[in-house]
């Protein structure tokens, strides 16, 4: 059975004191011995200060962004080497914010993750499709070409580093989640497409979040869709009630 990942993307929010009252609130009510994973991602300069105050709870720290190259002459880039310094295990890449605001293309995504897998730290690929796209019909086709691009020379013995977050743009941010028909159909497309690309086992044990406005009142069903392997939080995980909230819904339907 695939474990239940929450996630939490604070994107660029919070200052120093927020960062870590949120981390020492999330880290106080979820244990190591949790039945669920948990991970949160706090702004860079954060990530030292939140590693430190969730060590020994249940709640892991990844970064939002990482550089693909080894460290040296990268003005303004932060490398693999320093996220796991930090105490970071995870790093979210493609987020639809990075692709659409700052143009990162799914060659400059398959680099990173390349790196960021090889050297050590694991990997959430974000996915999806825009508003147009999908009004068009073009959803899979979308999915399929992110999908290979990021994946591009990807084997299957790097993909128990890998979890996929399908985000579709529309939904991120803008209070309006897919349904779950929505979303069961379009994680049991990347399945599909796992299977073929890989294995059935890659394909089975892959784990495969959503993410776009889920909420407390929201995460419980989608989180019971049989290919719903968890969810990754933006605006909701900035509150220790609202997120506990979320975790607590992934804590339910593991039971
Ligand atoms: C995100 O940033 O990945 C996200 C899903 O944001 P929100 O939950 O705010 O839609």
């Amino acid at each position: 059975m695939r474990r239940k990942f929450v996630a939490g993307n604070w994107k660029m929010n919070t200052l120093a004191g927020s960062a870590t009252a949120l981390a020492k609130g999330l880290a106080e009510g979820v244990l190591t011995t949790e039945s669920v994973d948990v991970a949160v991602f706090p702004p860079l300069p954060y990530l030292a200060a939140v590693s430190a105050t969730v060590a020994g709870s249940g709640v892991r720290v990844g970064a939002q962004n990482v550089y693909h190259e080894k460290p040296g002459a990268f003005t303004g880039e932060v490398s693999v080497e320093m996220l796991l310094d930090v105490g970071c295990q995870w790093v979210l890449v493609g987020h639809s914010e990075r692709r659409h605001l700052v143009g990162e293309c799914n060659s400059l995504v398959n680099r990173k993750l390349i790196q960021a897998c090889e050297r050590g730290l694991s990997v959430i690929l974000c996915v999806g499709e825009t508003l147009l796209e999908r009004q068009s019909h073009q959803t899979e086709m979308v999915l399929n070409s992110q999908m290979a691009g990021s994946l591009l020379g990807v084997d299957a013995a790097l993909m128990p580093k890998i979890v996929i977050a399908y985000e579709p743009v529309w939904a991120i941010g803008t209070g309006v989640n897919a349904t779950p028909d929505q979303a069961e159909s379009a994680h049991h497309h990347l399945r599909t497409w796992l299977a073929g690309r890989y294995n059935r086992m890659v394909s089975e044990s892959t784990r495969i979040l959503y993410g776009g406005s889920v909420k407390a009142n929201n995460a419980k069903e989608l989180l019971s869709l049989s290919n719903v392997d968890g969810v990754l939080v933006g605006g909701a995980s900035l509150e220790v009630e609202g997120f506990s909230k979320i975790i607590q819904a992934a804590r339910d339907v593991s039971r």
